[in-house]
């Protein structure tokens, strides 16, 4: 008999909540991260729609989204302009605080091991894990959930294959108004105005006690403009987005901004018995998206209620059996509607074509349609229409 019926490998978002959901089924859980604590981390900072929709089927969405700063309307703004103030619940999260607030929902039943998995043998009936410490464990199914980190999976034969190098540059970091208490929004999604800017968007969104901003750029990991928004951070987002200020007003940023490059990339050599790949192991996506936590955490979701009490049933769980999960159309629709939004979010942003400029016009008038529906459903709406 394996020691346990799954072993989970990696404690983020992905590996947590699954430990979460299969703790709480009542099955013979391992979780096992090298760090026991969850470092702060430049991630994923909110939670939208789709991880909404994931950890309530979970059912999990109170006891995490609780602990994130919730709002209820969007502004967003197009070609410069305030084009709708979108009614709509999410919440801001420090990445460090989502994985926290995961992991401390996974019952104490789950066996916490703080190592690292340094090898996995892969088998049908059962598989064995090496800790860096040289303990060796067995389980019925490796859910490897190691996120960025290609060095397991790569051991085992798969490989990372680069659909986009240097996709994207995303930059965090805290802002305040300059002369007032509060900005004029609760939060605000600013689409980039012009395709010489290189911008996709940048999002305002309250997160504790403050403000943070991400900002989403597609640019050169060399080009001058990080350098000068490096030494000068406001004076370079005025260069980008002219606008902006008209509805930010003055503002000022509050600590050193991170930077992240990003690649989009895909695991392949994924059919193994015995383990399967969820999350940023599976595949990445563009933080432009918002959406690489929430197709971890449906993947988490989708594997947990659908597949794994089925398989602990079996006597072996095949490679077959595991393609079947890689094929689950929710788990598909979800990759697939975040690598079509990573890829066409660049093109709405560079394309400089007539047609392209047409798109997003269409796009413009879509928010300004959808505004004055929205006004009109609701009359006594205490935001009114958005005046653009
Ligand atoms: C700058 C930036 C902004 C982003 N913004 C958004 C956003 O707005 N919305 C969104 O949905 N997504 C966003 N993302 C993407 C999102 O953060 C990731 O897709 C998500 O965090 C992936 O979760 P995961 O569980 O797959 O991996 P991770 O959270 O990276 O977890 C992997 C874990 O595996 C552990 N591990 C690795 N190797 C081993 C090993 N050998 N043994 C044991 N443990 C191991 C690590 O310690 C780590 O804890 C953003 C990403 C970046 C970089």
């Amino acid at each position: 008999m394996a020691d346990f019926d799954v072993a989970i490998v990696g404690a983020g978002a992905g590996g947590a909540l699954a430990a979460a959901m299969l703790g709480r089924a009542g099955h013979r859980v391992c979780l096992i991260d090298p760090a026991r604590e969850v470092g702060s981390q430049f991630r994923c900072e909110k939670l939208e729609a789709a991880h909404i929709g994931a950890l309530r089927r979970a059912g999990l969405l109170d006891a995490i989204a609780g602990q994130g700063e919730r709002y209820d309307t969007i502004w967003i703004a197009r070609q410069g302009h305030l084009v709708e103030r979108r009614p709509r619940t999410e919440y801001g999260f420090d990445y460090a605080q989502l994985v926290t607030a995961l992991r401390e929902s996974v019952p104490a039943t789950v066996e916490r091991i703080v190592d690292q998995v340094t090898a996995v043998t892969p088998k049908a009936d059962a598989s064995t894990l090496t800790l860096a410490e040289g303990q060796a464990l067995s389980a019925r199914l490796v859910v490897l959930a190691t996120g960025l980190q290609p060095a397991l999976a790569e051991s085992m034969g798969m490989s990372r294959r680069v659909v986009s190098a240097n996709h994207s540059i995303s930059i965090g970091f805290d802002v305040a108004p300059v002369g007032r208490a509060r900005f004029d929004f609760d939060a605000l999604t600013y689409f980039g105005e012009h395709p010489e800017h290189r911008v996709s968007y940048i999002t305002f969104f309250p997160v504790q006690d403050h403000v943070r901003a991400n900002l989403f750029v597609y640019r050169d990991r060399n080009d001058p403009w990080l350098g000068h928004f490096r030494r000068d951070p406001v004076a370079a987002i005025g260069e980008v987005l002219p606008r902006l200020h008209k509805l930010t007003g003055a503002f000022e940023i509050l600590d050193t901004p991170r930077m992240r490059p990003v690649d989009l990339v895909d695991t392949v050599g994924l059919d193994k018995p015995g383990m399967v790949l969820i999350g940023d192991a599976f595949s990445t996506a563009c933080p432009v998206s918002g959406t690489g936590a929430a197709k971890a955490l449906v993947d988490a979701e989708r594997l947990c209620n659908g597949f794994v009490p089925g398989w602990l049933k079996q006597r072996e769980i095949t490679a077959a059996d595991v393609a079947g999960f890689y094929a689950d159309p929710e788990k598909v629709a979800s990759d697939q509607f975040s690598r079509n939004l990573s890829l066409s979010a660049k093109r709405l942003a560079l394309e400089p074509s007539l047609a392209w400029e047409a798109y997003r016009w269409v796009r413009f008038a879509g928010s300004v349609g959808r505004n004055v529906l929205a006004s009109l459903r609701q009359p006594h709406h205490p935001h009114g229409a958005a005046r653009s």
